[in-house]
């Protein structure tokens, strides 16, 4: 079955690295039976200059009929003044809500040959693997009451509402155990189960789901001991899921490690399993249009999709090794090269990619 894909290139170095990205497609179409089709639609600050809206009715459309969404990166200074409503940002929390992308996927990978990047001994991260499962759309960020107040004491207060319903927690739970089975097959749940109420469901009903699941070893983890135990020893992990405040903490901790923002891809996935596919990072505009962007994250969320919405995982094993041979061959970005000049540029490294899946 052919799989549609849809491109929203953004701003910025979006256009740069998206371009990389579909030279990647067409060497996975070309010699390795990859069927798609792909369309390019505009989003963020290029659908604000063209439409007036971030995220234009046409390219909301195309994203819910496809089966996976390629997406650069947006915003930048010419768009700053603009009404929050009418910024390039809104246009991606709209689509995120809109395609109900519950599950954010957040690999730490780091080859080798990158780990003297890493803030941690090169020892202590070489051949670093580990996927966050962050829940994306619920606790305490959407958790209701929440607000301000006054209280008893006619002291100002606040308070938000961390809460998990069992069906919230099955659905990512299962997302985060199928991408352990395509990984490692270990999951380890992060919670804080001795204090919180909400923990100790999203427990429970971790533990009960694992029963689906006997080819997935399922651990638990208090958030706190999880956070040292990531800068202390992360090749303990393989998958790690957890809720939508930890896991933001958590995932930014476990980019850290792998020093090198223009490498990191990530994947936001809704029940169906179809998802959204972007670098980690924003548009650059200080290098946007220079060929000079990394285009490695890019071409990593390409690996990505193949992997957990067009379920090719091999094709994505393909790409993953295929940016470990390019790096092997010296081609660094400036953001990679370690503070040394940069021996690549953007198009000739996503076309070194290209040959090397030839
Ligand atoms: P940024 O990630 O765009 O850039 C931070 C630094 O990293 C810059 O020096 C940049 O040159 C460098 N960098 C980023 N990606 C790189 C790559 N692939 N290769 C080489 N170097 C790279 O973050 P910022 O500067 O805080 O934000 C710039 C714009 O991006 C803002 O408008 C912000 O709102 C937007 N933004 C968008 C997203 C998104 O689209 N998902 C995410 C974060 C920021």
């Amino acid at each position: 079955m052919t799989a549609k894909i849809v491109m929203m290139p953004g701003d910025g170095i979006g256009p740069d690295i998206a371009n990389e990205a579909e030279r990647v497609l067409d060497a996975l179409g070309e010699h390795h039976g990859l069927d798609y089709r792909l369309e390019r639609v505009d989003v963020g600050g290029a659908a604000i200059d063209a439409t007036g809206d971030p995220l234009p009715e046409a390219s909301l459309e195309a994203a819910r009929d496809a089966d996976a969404v390629l997406f650069g990166a947006i915003g930048g200074p010419k768009w700053d003044a603009q009404p929050r409503d009418k910024r390039p940002e809104s246009g991606l929390l709209k689509l995120r809500s809109e395609l109900g992308l519950f599950a954010n996927l957040r690999p730490a990978m780091l080859f080798p040959q990158l780990a003297d990047s890493s803030a941690l001994k090169a020892e202590l991260v070489a051949d670093l693997d580990i996927l966050i499962v962050r829940e994306l759309t619920g606790g305490i960020y959407f958790g209701q009451p929440a607000g301000t107040d006054t209280s008893a004491n006619g002291q100002r207060e606040a308070y938000n509402t961390m809460r998990y319903d069992v069906s919230e927690i099955r659905r990512i739970g299962e997302a985060a155990l199928k991408a352990a089975q395509a990984r490692g097959g270990r999951l380890c749940s992060v919670d804080k189960a001795n204090v919180l109420h909400v923990s100790q469901l999203w427990r429970d009903v971790m533990n009960e789901l694992a029963g689906d699941y006997p080819d997935v070893a399922l651990t638990h983890m208090y958030v706190d001991n999880a956070a040292m135990q990531l800068v202390r020893e992360p090749n303990q992990f393989d998958t790690v899921v957890t809720g939508n405040l930890f896991g933001d903490i958590l995932s930014d901790t476990a980019a850290m490690l792998t020093g090198s923002i223009g490498m990191l891809p990530s994947a936001s996935l809704d029940a169906a399993g179809k998802g959204m596919y972007e670098p980690v990072h924003g548009s650059a505009p200080d290098i946007a249009g220079r060929d000079a962007a990394n285009p490695l994250a890019m071409i990593l969320s390409v690996a990505m999709m193949c992997r957990y919405s067009l379920g090719r995982g091999d094709l994505a094993d393909r790409v993953e090794s295929a940016v470990g041979r390019v790096l092997d061959s010296g081609l660094r970005t400036a953001d990679i090269a370690d503070g040394a000049k940069a021996t690549s540029g953007t198009a000739a490294t996503g076309q070194a990619v290209a040959n090397m899946l030839g």
